[in-house]
């Protein structure tokens, strides 16, 4: 059986031929410009392949609820050529097939949960620190919507007292986002993040706001493990220092087996960056059983 898979990003679109065991066949990478220019695009490359499900990871925020008229539509974006745009019925009317639509960060939760670092476990946060902070959550199985779905990016942060950046969220400030994402790491320091590699106390600080943001969803969300990715992440040596500022901050409040174990706890993304394309996968498998 296979199975498509639509990665569907700010910047492109990437396109997949899966299998029923979350295996990537093939992929293609697409700009993405505008609806009119791109989904045709997509189409074709889905077309002719015989799949017998779609899955769609989105970037957002876009409409979750089955009941909703809306629902399958990209809403609110900045991204205004794709604001109110109906990428699901898109998809089905070309291609006649069950889709499964979920948050790009979902997306990845899905394909960890599935086929890396979280295999096996129902309660699960995964954030990507990159150009925006994104969350995906799972709870007692199932992947969180809500009356959305969760946008753990723009949490309030308390500003670290050695810290007078004013935050980078044209919405909040000083949110998550605001404070930890890429682009405030360049507006704060002055370089990329990749360039400030060798500068201990970037690294101390950014820890710090992702520690508060974990402490914070630890104590809301009590998941078993805890998945970090993103560009912003692949400063690996913010791992030690996130979960020793987790520990700091916690105070000793909670005591589990998983935060007695926290470099099992908290960990990188395991999928070489594959999990968005597998977690779509997932969801084109999951579509198709539901309608089987
Ligand atoms: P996006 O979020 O746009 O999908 P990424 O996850 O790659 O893409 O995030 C891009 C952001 O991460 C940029 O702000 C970039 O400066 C930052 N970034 C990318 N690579 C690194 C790195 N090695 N170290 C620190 N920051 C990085
Ligand atoms: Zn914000």
């Amino acid at each position: 059986m296979l199975y498509g898979a639509l990665e569907a990003g700010g910047t492109k679109m990437i396109c997949a031929l899966g299998d029923e065991n979350g295996r990537i066949l093939e992929q293609i990478s697409l700009p993405t410009i505008e609806p009119s220019v791109t989904m045709p695009r997509i189409i074709e490359y889905f077309r002719d392949k015989e799949i017998t499900g779609l899955g769609i990871a989105c970037f957002g925020p876009i409409d979750l609820n089955p009941n909703s008229a809306t629902y399958g539509f990209i809403t609110t974006t900045p991204k205004l050529k794709w604001a109110n745009f109906n990428i699901v019925r898109t998809m089905k009317e070309a291609l006649h097939i069950p889709i499964g639509f979920d948050t790009d960060v979902n997306g990845s939760l899905l394909g960890e949960v599935c086929y890396g670092a979280a295999k096996g476990l129902e309660n699960v946060l995964y954030l990507t620190i990159g150009t925006g902070v994104g969350g995906g959550v799972m709870a007692n199985g199932r992947l969180l919507h809500g009356m959305l779905h969760p946008e753990l990016g723009h949490i309030t942060m308390l500003p670290h007292p050695s810290d007078s950046y004013r935050g980078h969220c044209p919405y909040h400030g000083i949110c998550f986002e605001g404070m930890a994402a890429g682009p405030a790491i360049e507006e704060r320091w002055g370089r990329k993040g990749a360039e400030l590699a060798d500068l201990p106390e970037v690294w101390e600080l950014e820890a710090y706001y992702i520690a508060q943001a974990l402490k914070n969803l630890i104590l809301t969300l009590s998941p078993e493990r805890i998945i970090l990715g993103g560009g912003v992440m692949h400063q690996l040596q913010l791992f030690p220092m996130i979960r020793a500022s987790v520990l700091t901050q916690l105070n000793g409040y909670l005591d589990t087996k998983e935060l007695r174990d926290i470099d099992h706890y908290i960990v990188p993304a395991s999928l070489h960056d594959d999990q968005g394309i597998m977690g779509c996968i997932k969801l084109a498998i999951d579509a198709a059983a539901l309608s089987a």
